[in-house]
C-alpha cells in the first residue's frame, strides 16, 4: 500500500524524494511520483510536504491475508530502520594531528561537540589516529573529551586517505556513533569524503552552525548555499553518523582544563604497510601567509576601496605597527593587488581574530562568513550603508587613505614608537 500523490498540490520541492527512506519516490516532470513496489506508507514524505501533496492511504476495513501480511512486513522494515539509528550513540571529533601537533580547529570542534552531547546527552569522544601520539589523547580530554579512541600504529605516521579512512571506518562500525565532526582543512576535506562514501552515510562540508533539534534529536547542519545568498540548513535522516565538517576559526576556542580525565579506547588498525598502495616519499612545509592568516590575533584587510596596489602599503604598514597581518576580499586579489592567499572568506580563509579592520570593503555575505565571528570589527567605509557596519564593532564613514594614515599615526603615539 502506497502514499497518494495529489498532483495538483505538488510544487516539485523534492523534499519528500530526499526523505523517503525506502527511495520509493521520483520527480517526473517536477511532480512526485511513487513507486508501489517500495513505498510502505510509513509516512515519513506527507510529514515533510509543505504543500499538501502527499497523504497516508488508509487500510481498507477488509484486507486479504496476503495484504495484512504485506502492511506486517513494511511496518517491520521500518521499525528495523528506526531501530538500527537508535543503535547509534555519542559524539565523535576527529583529531587532527600533524607530526605530534593537533590541529586548534580539533579543540574549537571538541568545544562545539560537547554543547552538542550534552544536549543529546550522551559522550563525547575524540579519534586519535597517528604513531606515537599516545600523549597527545590527554589534551582532548583537557578541552571536553570524555574519552578518546586510539589507533597508534607506525602506518599511520604520515596522512594517507586509504589508511585513515579504514581506520576511522573501523572504529565507526564498531562503536557507531550519532555524529562526527571534523576540521574543515585539507585533510579533514579529504577524509571525510572517503569515510561518509565507505560508510554510506550523509556529510555535510562546511558548516557555520550546528545545532540539535529538540523534537527529533537530529544534527542541524547549517552552511551557506548558492553562493553563500542563503543560509541552507541540512538534516541527515536515515543514515548514521550524521557527519559535518567545519572550518577552522569557526567555533570558539574552549577552555582548557588540564584538571580533566578520562578514558583512552586502544584499537588496532589491522593494516599493515605492504597492504597500503601509496607511499610517502617526503613532507614538504609550504611557508604560505594563509596558514598564519587564519592564526593571526590583528588582521588589516583591504577592500577595492583601496584603490590599488601602492595604497596596500598603507595597510601594511599599519599591521606591521600592531604585530598583525594584512588580509583582503575577493575583489582585491581578482584586481592583482595581493596574493589569493590573503583572501577572507568563503572561497578564502575563515578568520577569527582578536580585532579585524575592514578598510573599502563593502561587506558581501561571502566575505562576511569568513570574518564576522571575529572578536572586534572596525570597519572604515565612504559609504554609510554598507553593510560592513551592521557587522561591526566601530564603524567610521570615511576615507580610507585619509583614516589608515591618521589611526597609524594615533598607534605610533600612544605606543610610543
Ligand atoms: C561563489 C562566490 C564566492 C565568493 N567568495 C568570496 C570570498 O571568499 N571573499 C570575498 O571577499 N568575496 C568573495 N566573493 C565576492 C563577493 O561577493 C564580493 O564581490 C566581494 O567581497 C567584494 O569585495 P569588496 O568589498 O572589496 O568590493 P566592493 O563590493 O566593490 O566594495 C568596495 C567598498 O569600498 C568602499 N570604498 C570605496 N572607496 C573607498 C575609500 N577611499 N575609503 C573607504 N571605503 C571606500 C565602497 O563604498 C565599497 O563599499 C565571492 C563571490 C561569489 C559569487
Amino acid at each position: 500500500m502506497a502514499v497518494k500523490v495529489i498532483k495538483k498540490n505538488c510544487i516539485g520541492c523534492g523534499l519528500c524524494v530526499q526523505t523517503c527512506p525506502f527511495e520509493a519516490l521520483q520527480l517526473v516532470e517536477g511532480i512526485v511520483e511513487v513507486d508501489p513496489d517500495k513505498c510502505t506508507n510509513c509516512g515519513d514524505c506527507v510529514e515533510v510536504c509543505p504543500a499538501s501533496a502527499l497523504e497516508l492511504n488508509e487500510p481498507p476495513e477488509k484486507m486479504s491475508d496476503n495484504e495484512v501480511k504485506e502492511v506486517e512486513k513494511r511496518e517491520k522494515i521500518v521499525k528495523k530502520i528506526k531501530r538500527e539509528l537508535e543503535d547509534y550513540r555519542g559524539v565523535w571529533v576527529f583529531l587532527e594531528q600533524f607530526r605530534g601537533e593537533i590541529a586548534p580547529v580539533s579543540f574549537e570542534l571538541l568545544g562545539e561537540g560537547r554543547k552538542l552531547a550534552d544536549n543529546l546527552q550522551t559522550k563525547l569522544c575524540g579519534v586519535l589516529l597517528g604513531s606515537g601520539v599516545e600523549k597527545l589523547a590527554e589534551q582532548a580530554l583537557w578541552y571536553g573529551a570524555d574519552k578518546v579512541y586510539l589507533m597508534d600504529d607506525p602506518v599511520l605516521k604520515d596522512y594517507r586517505t586509504e589508511t585513515y579512512a579504514a581506520g576511522l571506518v573501523r572504529l565507526s562500525q564498531k562503536y557507531k556513533p550519532e555524529i562526527i565532526l571534523m576540521g574543515a582543512t585539507t585533510m579533514g576535506r579529504d577524509l571525510s569524503g572517503a569515510v561518509a562514501t565507505e560508510l554510506e552515510t550523509g556529510l555535510t562540508a562546511d558548516c557555520t552552525e550546528l545545532s540539535i533539534d529538540e523534537s527529533s534529536g537530529y544534527l542541524f547542519q547549517t552552511r551557506p548555499a548558492f553562493g553563500g545568498n542563503i543560509m541552507a540548513t541540512i538534516v541527515c535522516r536515515h543514515h548514521r553518523p550524521q557527519m559535518a565538517t567545519v572550518r577552522p576559526r569557526v567555533m570558539a576556542m574552549p577552555e582548557k582544563d588540564t584538571g580533566r580525565t578520562g578514558e583512552v579506547v586502544k584499537e588496532n588498525l589491522g593494516i599493515t604497510e605492504e597492504n597500503v598502495l601509496v607511499k610517502v616519499v617526503d613532507v614538504i612545509k609550504e611557508k604560505k601567509a594563509a596558514t598564519y592568516l587564519d592564526k593571526a590575533e590583528i588582521i588589516v584587510a583591504g577592500g577595492k576601496g583601496v584603490g590599488n596596489k601602492e595604497n596596500f602599503k598603507i595597510l601594511k604598514e599599519l599591521a606591521d605597527l600592531l604585530g598583525g597581518t594584512i588580509g583582503a576580499s575577493r575583489a582585491a586579489v581578482e584586481a592583482g593587488w595581493i596574493g589569493q592567499e590573503y583572501q577572507v572568506g568563503q572561497t578564502g580563509v575563515t578568520v577569527r581574530p582578536k580585532v579585524y579592520f575592514a578598510f573599502g570593503i563593502s561587506g558581501a555575505i561571502q566575505h562576511l562568513v569568513g570574518m564576522q565571528t571575529s572578536d572586534v570589527i572596525v570597519a572604515v567605509n565612504t559609504a554609510p550603508d554598507a553593510p560592513i557596519f551592521k557587522v561591526a564593532t566601530y564603524g567610521i564613514v570615511g576615507d580610507l587613505l585619509q583614516v589608515v594614515p591618521a589611526m597609524t599615526k594615533a598607534f605610533k603615539e600612544k605606543m610610543g614608537v
